[in-house]
């Protein structure tokens, strides 16, 4: 059956302006789909992008990847699932900012109870990022030293604390002291406060001038030198972001000159193509919240009217944590 339901849309890419709150039409879920009820949905710095066209998609189009919510119907071939399940998704087609929506099956998990859905939508696809950064990219044993930028943010504050919980030493860097009392707070072992130190001097001071095997690096153009220089020969330079523009015109003979080093360029989708897949990484992520190992941060909530000031406040670097949208 179809529903009525306000969702954020934009005709056109641009600021925080282009974002309209709308009353679209549900259809009934295709055969592969769910409709699921949100009850919190993620913000996440890939919406910005989208909204800007730095990823570009057809216009118009709705925004957002990531929610939480109950199954209000499902397609006939989605066997996971039933009317009334408490569910969540971090990859999904884009349009995650709305109150009802379709969803394929295999991009849907269940909640564990003791699980709320504003923890899941603060920790789909952020959380996923991070297991799959930590745990696939660079498979981390326990006894590395690494390199994440922007810890106190909602990929970064998760990463804290998995990289305590595997026993790594992670160290961050953020933008304030109060940043990077946060970040050390949940787990970082060291946090480089890049507006007052020099993070290559200070990354090789804290690893006794070895450096680390692996940086990540979601800030982009700002920082693609400066983690280059952090890593030992080798090393592998995990760039998967662009807070602050993307990395452009390489010349790969650089790699080279710092060492032999590799570079990936990675992306959630890749990583949990199936739903099997992503059942196995989002158990992985849950557990270790069952477990107390990570709690999900949510550092401010916005009604979904407000999704433009959200966005500008991630973007001017003043959120920590995840940012949820709350819905009734
Ligand atoms: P964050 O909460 O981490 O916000 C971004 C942070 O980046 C800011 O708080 C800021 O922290 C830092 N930053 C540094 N330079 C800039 C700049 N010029 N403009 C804005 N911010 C800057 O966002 P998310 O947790 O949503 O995402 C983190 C990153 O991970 C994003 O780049 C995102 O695109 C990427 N990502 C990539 C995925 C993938 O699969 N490839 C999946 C998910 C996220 P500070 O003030 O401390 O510098």
């Amino acid at each position: 059956m179809e529903s009525q339901t306000k969702a954020i849309r934009i005709e056109q890419n641009g600021g925080p302006e282009v974002l309209k709150l709308v009353t679209v039409t549900v259809p009934a879920p295709e055969k592969n789909e769910v409709t699921i009820e949100q009850k919190a949905i993620g913000l996440n710095f890939t919406d910005v992008y989208c909204r800007t066209g730095l990823y570009p998609r057809p216009l118009p189009h709705g925004l957002g990847f990531e929610a939480s919510g109950v199954v209000k119907a499902v397609g006939a071939e989605v066997r996971h699932l039933k009317v009334g399940d408490r569910v969540a998704y971090g990859q999904s087609p884009i349009g995650a900012y709305a109150e009802i929506r379709n969803v394929p099956g295999h991009q849907v998990v269940k909640i564990p109870d003791g699980v709320s859905f504003e923890q899941a939508a603060a920790i789909m696809l952020k959380g996923l990022t991070a297991q799959y950064l930590l745990r696939q990219t660079y498979r981390l044993q326990g006894d590395e030293t690494i390199l994440f930028h922007a810890a106190a943010g909602g990929v970064g504050l998760i990463a804290c604390q998995w990289a305590r919980a595997l026993g790594v030493k992670l160290i961050g860097t953020a933008s304030s002291p109060e940043k990077a009392t946060l970040a050390k707070a949940h787990g970082a072992w060291e946090v480089i406060d890049y507006t007052r130190e020099n993070v290559a001097d200070r990354v090789s001071e804290l690893t006794g001038g070895k450096k680390v095997p692996v940086v990540y690096d979601s800030v982009g153009k700002d920082t693609w030198l400066t983690s280059l220089d952090c890593l030992q020969p080798r090393g592998l330079m995990v760039s998967f972001g662009n807070a602050s523009g993307p990395v452009q015109g390489v010349n790969l003979g650089i790699l080279a000159s710092k060492g032999s080093l590799y570079v990936t360029r990675p992306v959630l989708g890749a990583y949990v193509p199936t739903y099997e897949k992503l059942k196995q990484a989002s158990d992985e992520l849950f557990g270790l919240v069952l477990e107390k190992k990570i709690t999900p941060i949510i550092g401010q909530r916005f009604a979904l009217k407000d999704a433009g000031a959200a966005q500008t406040a991630l973007v001017e670097r003043k959120t920590t944590g995840s940012t949820i949208f709350t819905l009734g």
